[in-house]
């Protein structure tokens, strides 16, 4: 779909993390793909990330191309170098060694702990956004579009407000509301706020300063990744506390609140072109997926049966994921006769669970904690199912994934999840809609029967059938999410408003 405007629309993309370089989840994917496929659309898309030691690795030939010497408050100077990646998609690596040159994560040390200076790092991120988008900006590229992404950026809409003349729009887009980037009153000064930010309509929340409400309360316009959740954070009870200035948000001119659905990349996620697989398998050749299946056993240690139907879990190890109702419904699902493929890491108490549970039921449950991408790709093809029993779920990719490799998801019915899965009924299965199940009590007795019924329709391989295809038919791409953003963007231009 290229657009035939004669200047495109220039979007700057600013985000925390990029995939392949540095991920920590769904975030990293996103920002690889959605500007990828804006630029496909024929805007002109850079993005602005970090520079982590990933990026100055892989990137060597960058150049340099302006420098912050002053930024504000104590932060610290910095200096931006470009990359072309592709026509109209460009990197902008924002340069500040002190702040992002670090061993351990771009958000924690090895250990899991915060980084202490998080607010100063990503008060600099949102401060380089706000100045490439403000009329001051030191290139020679001006964005039509600042476009922020979670909590990390979200301070850019109010340094346009208090600190810089506003050049581009604001969209703010929300991936996951739980992480808010909530640091000391104190801050303030540090952080090149005015003290009249400190303001019930600024970035006060609660006596603290709260880079992600500075983003609601600034931004000209607001998304979240699927339409479920944007209903969901208008609700207490997802809403962390922001449910009533995002129902307010939602409600006003019609709507500044509104929710994609995230794409999956196709070109990294698509059975008929994965290397980590053992075969390459379409919707047409489903048998080839037993290759998969019978890897992936191989590679876990997993005693496989042609009647032990395989259980998929790719997940961060956290109770958002519902990853303790998966603990606690093992034993019953092994002692069912179900093998379990599980990949994952996060809280401490919950992967020793899971270590116990490998070695009690050795050959049943294999369990591989830590950050595997081709383990990944393996489970998604091997699995006859995949388990995903989110408390909520923004948007979730991993669903997704699996749908488009005929690896039917069982999931809670929340965000995402709700938007993709569509429950296997027999009115489902007839109107040819059904893709997997889903339930609604997070608790580990709905789970269990879920999946039970799920296991059930698995020993009836031709439904079964018709459930993998009805995944594998639809297409999950980002092709129609860049349009829905393209075309959110041009109404947020001055003369669209
Ligand atoms: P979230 O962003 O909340 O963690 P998503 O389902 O939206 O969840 O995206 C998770 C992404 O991270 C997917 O690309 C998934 O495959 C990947 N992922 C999560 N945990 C692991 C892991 N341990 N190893 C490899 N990939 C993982």
């Amino acid at each position: 779909m290229a657009l035939s405007d004669a200047t495109p629309l220039r979007i700057l993309f600013a985000t925390p993390e990029i995939a392949p370089w540095v991920k920590t989840g769904g975030l990293g994917d996103v920002s690889a793909a959605l500007p990828a496929a804006l630029a496909e659309a024929g805007l002109e898309v850079r993005v602005l990330v970090p520079a982590y030691p990933a990026l100055l690795a892989a990137f060597p030939q960058r150049s340099l191309v302006a420098r912050l010497d002053q930024p504000g408050g104590q932060l610290l100077p910095a200096a931006i170098s470009h990359v072309e990646l592709r026509p109209r998609l460009g990197l902008l690596l924002l340069e500040c060694p002190a702040c992002y040159e670090r061993h351990g994560g771009p958000y924690q040390d090895r250990t899991g702990l915060d980084w202490a200076d998080n607010a100063m790092r990503f008060g600099l991120l949102s401060k380089a956004a706000a100045l490439l988008a403000s009329r001051e900006t030191p290139l020679d590229w001006r964005p039509d579009v600042l476009h922020c992404n979670d909590w990390q950026t979200a301070l850019a809409p109010a340094y346009l407000r208090y600190r810089h003349a506003p050049g581009a729009a604001t969209v703010t887009t929300i991936h996951n509301l739980a992480f808010q980037g909530l640091f000391p009153a104190a801050s303030r000064e540090a952080l090149d706020l005015p003290p009249a930010a400190m303001a019930l309509d600024g970035v006060e929340f609660y006596g603290r300063i709260s880079f992600l409400k500075a983003g609601l309360q600034h931004s000209d316009r607001l998304t979240t990744v699927s339409p479920t959740y944007a209903r969901e954070i208008c609700e207490p009870e997802h809403g962390f506390g922001l449910d009533g200035l995002l129902s307010y948000r939602r409600d006003r001119r019609g709507g500044d609140l509104v929710g994609i659905l995230n794409g999956i990349d196709t070109a990294e996620w698509s059975p008929a072109t994965d290397r980590s697989i053992a075969a390459p398998y379409s919707a047409r050749s489903l048998a080839l997926k037993q290759l998969s299946r019978a890897a992936l056993g191989e590679r876990l240690g997993l005693d496989l049966d042609a009647d032990a139907p395989v259980l998929g879990i790719i997940s961060r190890i956290t109770l958002q994921k519902g990853v303790d109702l998966l603990i606690e419904a093992a034993p019953t699902l092994v002692a069912r006769g179900a093998r379990l493929a599980v990949l994952g890491s996060g809280d401490a108490g919950m992967e020793a669970a899971w270590r116990d549970l490998a070695a009690a039921h050795r050959g049943r449950i294999a369990v591989r904690i830590g950050f595997d991408e081709s383990l990944a790709h393996l489970i998604e093809a091997g699995a006859d199912m995949f388990l995903m029993p989110s408390r909520f779920e923004p948007c979730g990719l991993n669903q997704m994934y699996s749908l488009a490799y005929g690896t039917p998801p069982v999931v809670r019915a929340t965000g995402g999840l709700a938007d993709t899965v569509v429950d296997c009924t027999p009115a489902t299965l007839a109107n040819g809609t059904a893709n997997g199940f889903s339930f609604v009590p997070a608790t580990t007795h709905a789970l269990l029967a879920t999946v039970e019924r799920a296991i059930e329709a698995w020993r009836a391989p031709e439904a079964w059938r018709s459930l993998q295809r009805n995944g594998m038919a639809r297409d999950w791409g980002w092709d129609a999410p860049a349009r829905q953003y393209a075309d959110l963007y041009r109404s947020c231009l001055p003369a669209a408003r």
